[in-house]
């Protein structure tokens, strides 16, 4: 499952590889045109210093909830009224459509523009803490990677992010030590 929040999320990215290495790409045009098309968001790139920084500390404060969640520990309050901050940014309201088969709720956007960005990604982090099964909300267990995903498996197995060499790399390694820890204890 594709969702707006953990896209958003992830824009803090880490070298899996473990070379330390990190990426905020807040700041790469390139994202925010793929991201705001993705989502259907409109906001003049790129964001003033006050935008950006209340990106950056919505995006920390989120995924202190994550890791809180991940941990199954309650998030800490501080977070909680930061997330209900930005919600307050959200300038929409639900509207009622009519369906072949029934009806539809839409969601009607007063304003385009920075505000109603970060309204939404706040909205659809809230929606997914409220509405989701949060044992499938998940950070990859490489602790170089920390990529936040929702396990959509049937057992809610998985454990890495998508990419297939992440978590070979972390098998590997994790074989190795085994083999190391063998090896010393004979
Ligand atoms: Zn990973």
């Amino acid at each position: 499952m594709e969702l707006l929040c953990i896209d958003f999320l992830n824009s803090d990215w880490r070298d899996w590889r473990g070379s330390g290495r990190r990426e905020d790409r807040l700041l790469k045009p390139e994202w925010w045109e793929r991201f705001c098309e993705q989502w259907g968001l409109e906001a003049q790139y790129p964001p003033d210093a006050d935008t950006l920084s209340a990106l950056q500390n919505l995006r920390a404060h989120m995924r202190a909830v994550v890791e809180a969640v991940a941990a199954e520990r309650p998030p800490e309050r501080k977070d909680l009224d930061a997330l209900n901050r930005a919600l307050e940014h959200a300038l929409s309201h639900p509207r009622l459509a009519v369906t072949a088969d029934g009806f539809r709720l839409e969601q009607v956007v007063f304003a385009k523009g920075w505000p109603d960005v970060i309204g939404r990604i706040a909205e659809s982090f809230a929606r997914l803490l409220a509405e989701e099964d949060l044992r499938r909300l998940k950070i990859c267990d490489n602790d170089d990677c920390r990529w936040v995903f929702f396990d959509e498996s049937r057992n809610r197995v998985r454990r890495w992010c998508d990419d297939k060499m992440c978590g070979n790399l972390l098998k590997v390694r994790r074989f190795r030590e085994r083999q190391k820890a063998k090896g010393t204890s004979v």
